[in-house]
């Protein structure tokens, strides 16, 4: 029986929600839209079949396919990071990242991460979350500027001797500087783990300089702007003065042991869907489009800021690199939480944010954080950015006025309604 027969509670909501995300504008910079066929492959019977374990080594039997499926997806990720070995099967980005601290610590070692308040993630050693409650963790900020300040990370690396440093971040709006990252972690004999979560489809553009051949782990979701499905992957590679075994520290060599923190480790059977939507989401990346899309991200998220700016908006750091900016919102007598709420209300998603030493809370903090991936996939280029940051600036002046916040909203609608999303598709 068809979903929309069968239970039209669901199906309505799915259908508001698919209206939701036709008639907006998504810009939190961790969304995108995936195309109709990774939707395909993610709405698959490939989500019918256990496969603890790895292709040719499964616990079920009736794994040949799957096995398939999860070599495509493997093979295609090795050849577009250029890596030696890919575990796809991580449910997300959280547990990529848990998978390789179980991988490569102890409980009660030492790892060092960016602190969620100023770019960072939550599983980059949070109090709260579980990589900073069953690791000693270390916390590094950023220059007053906002910028990764690895002079910081060096004193505190010095001083604490973490085994790991997790440089990667979910609102840094600048280029990472991987070698910088690895001298900071040679100079402690750290193990370093690149989280490339928000910039993986940027380094495969080369938009970004890529960590592979530096970082010792790479981790990525798939589902931000490498554009497919919610999952994540790890991957690793050697290199010829940084073996994967390096003997003084490990028994197994890392791939070894972050195939076995994800299962046994962490996880049972991988979601077979998933794997193959994200065969599919590789295969797209690995089109020559791709890498005109990643262009067209950093193009858009430049001029998005630079009319910003213009009107006197204060973005993190100056501007942006990348797909994303912060923006404070201090000097226009707002709040991110209300500025948050302006914008949706005007058709604009986006979430608030803290900034560099917040002197508000995280639940109300100073700034927004908005992000051009999902805009870039409908099709809108710098044109239609000029058009929205003048909205953006409408909505935050209108503050809760609600006539000049719905007037926005119908302009929106008008501008949404010419760059169609699933056409034809209902529940
Ligand atoms: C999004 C993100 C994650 C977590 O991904 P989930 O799929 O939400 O678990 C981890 N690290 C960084 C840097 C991220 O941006």
């Amino acid at each position: 029986m068809l979903l929309s027969e069968y239970d039209k509670i669901t199906a309505n909501a799915l259908n508001e929600e698919l209206a939701r995300q036709q008639e907006g504008l998504e810009m939190i910079p961790s969304e995108n839209f995936v195309s109709p066929a990774v939707l395909e492959a993610l709405g698959s019977i490939a989500t019918n079949k256990y496969s603890e374990g790895y292709p040719g080594m499964r616990y079920y039997g009736g794994c040949e396919i799957i096995d398939r499926i999860e070599n495509l997806a493997r093979d295609r990720a090795k050849e577009l990071f250029g890596v030696d070995h890919v575990n796809v099967q991580a449910a997300s980005g959280c547990a990529a990242n848990i998978a390789v601290m179980f991988a490569l610590l102890e409980p009660g070692d030492t790892l060092m991460g960016m602190n969620l308040f100023y770019g960072g993630h939550m599983t980059h050693g949070l109090k709260v979350n579980f990589s900073g409650r069953y690791y000693n963790s270390v916390q590094y900020t950023s220059t007053k500027d906002g910028l990764l300040d690895f002079q910081q990370m060096a004193d505190l690396a010095e001083e604490h001797k973490p085994k790991l440093i997790i440089v990667g971040a979910t609102a840094y709006p600048r280029i990472i500087d991987w070698q910088k990252a690895r001298e900071v972690a040679d100079s402690v004999g750290a193990f370093l783990l690149a989280d490339t979560s928000h910039i993986s489809g940027l380094i495969v553009s080369g938009d970004h300089p890529s960590p592979v051949g530096i970082a010792d782990v790479i981790t990525t979701t798939t589902h931000k702007t490498l554009r497919g499905p919610r999952g994540a992957m790890i991957m690793a590679n050697g290199n010829p003065s940084r073996p994967l075994k390096p003997a003084k520290v490990l028994k197994e060599n890392i791939p070894t042991l972050v195939d076995r923190a994800i299962i046994p480790g962490i996880q049972g059977g991988p979601h077979n869907h998933q794997t193959a939507a994200i065969a599919v989401a590789l295969k797209e990346a690995l089109e020559p489009g791709f890498k005109e899309y990643g262009h067209q991200i950093v193009l858009n998220a430049k001029a998005l800021a630079t009319e910003l700016t213009g009107m006197g908006y204060d973005l993190v750091t100056g501007g942006t690199d990348n797909h994303l900016m912060v923006v404070d919102l201090t000097n226009k007598n707002t709040s991110g939480k209300q500025g948050e709420w302006a914008l949706e209300r005007a058709g604009i998603t986006v979430n608030k944010n803290t900034v560099p030493f917040e002197p508000r809370t995280p639940y109300d903090p100073s700034g927004i954080r908005l992000g051009t991936p999902a805009l870039t996939t409908r099709g809108m280029k710098e044109e239609e950015m000029k058009q929205i940051g003048a909205w953006i600036n409408e909505a935050i002046k209108a503050q809760d006025n609600d006539e000049a916040l719905e007037a926005i909203r119908k302009e929106v609608k008008l501008l949404t309604d010419r760059f169609p999303l699933y056409p034809g598709l209902k529940y």
